[in-house]
C-alpha cells in the first residue's frame, strides 16, 4: 500500500514557477507546500519523496531569484490530469540578504500561507539540530490562524541518536502547540527516515475526499 502511495509522488514533474503569487495557476486542486530556512534539506526532502535527483534545486546560492516552483502529481488513473501540485517555497533566512529583499519575500510567502485557497497542508521543514528559530516562529504564526494542517520534518535526523530524536520531536511539538494541528516526526533524506509517513500525509492532503471517505 505504501510502496503505491510513494509511486503516485514519484510521477511528479515540474509544472510552473511563478515570482508572485497573481502568477500562480488558478486555486482549483488541491496543492501542499513545502516551507523552511534555507540549508534546512528542503531540496534533498522534495527529490526522496519524488524519487527524482534534481527535481527541486538546492537554495544554496544566497541572492538567487526567488521563485515559487510548482510540481504536478498526476492523477495515476488519469496520468493526462493533475491531482495535485506540490510547491517548493524557497528557503528563508539568508544572512547574506539585503533586508528590502527579505522583507518582500516574506511579504509573499505569507501571502501565499494566507490566501491560498487550494492550500491542504503544509511541510514545515526544521533542521533537528537548530530546533524551531525566531523566522520559523513568524512563520508559524502566519500559519495558525488559517487551520491548515502541519507535518513539521525535523530533517538531518541521522545526525542524531534515536533518543535525541525522541526528544527533539518533543521539543519541537511543544514549541509549535500553537498551531493546533501539527505532527512532528524526524526525516532524513540520506537514511530515508519518515519517507512513508510523509508520502502518506502528502497523498491525504492531497485526496482531501479519499482521506474523508477512509475515516
Ligand atoms: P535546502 O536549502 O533547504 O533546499 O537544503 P538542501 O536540500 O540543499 O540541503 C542543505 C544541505 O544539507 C546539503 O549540504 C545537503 O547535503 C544536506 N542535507 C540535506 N538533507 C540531509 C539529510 O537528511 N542528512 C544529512 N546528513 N544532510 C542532509
Amino acid at each position: 500500500f505504501v510502496m503505491l502511495l510513494g509511486s503516485i509522488l514519484h510521477q511528479s514533474t515540474f509544472f510552473v514557477s511563478a515570482a508572485k503569487i497573481n502568477q500562480l495557476p488558478p486555486a482549483s486542486i488541491p496543492e501542499v507546500c513545502f516551507v523552511g530556512r534555507s540549508n534546512a534539506g528542503k531540496s534533498s526532502a522534495l527529490n526522496i519523496l519524488c524519487n527524482q535527483k534534481r527535481l527541486a534545486f538546492s537554495s544554496k546560492t544566497p541572492g538567487r531569484t526567488r521563485l515559487i516552483n510548482m510540481f504536478g502529481v498526476p492523477n495515476p488513473e488519469e496520468p493526462e490530469e493533475i491531482l495535485g501540485f506540490l510547491v517548493d517555497l524557497p528557503g528563508y533566512g539568508f544572512a547574506s540578504v539585503a533586508r528590502d529583499e527579505k522583507e518582500e519575500w516574506a511579504d509573499v510567502l505569507g501571502a501565499y500561507l494566507r490566501e491560498r485557497k487550494s492550500l491542504t497542508g503544509i511541510v514545515l521543514l526544521i533542521d533537528i539540530r537548530r530546533g524551531v528559530t525566531t523566522l520559523d516562529r513568524r512563520l508559524v504564526d502566519w500559519i495558525a490562524p488559517t487551520g491548515i494542517p502541519v507535518l513539521a520534518l525535523l530533517t538531518k535526523a541521522d545526525k542524531f541518536p534515536y533518543g535525541q530524536r525522541i526528544r527533539a520531536v518533543a521539543e519541537v511539538t511543544k514549541e509549535l502547540a500553537k498551531l493546533g494541528t501539527v505532527e512532528a516526526i524526524p526525516f532524513s533524506s540520506t537514511q530515508r527516515i519518515g519517507l512513508e509517513e510523509t508520502t502518506e500525509h502528502i497523498v491525504n492532503w492531497l485526496q482531501p475526499q479519499d482521506s474523508h471517505l477512509t475515516t
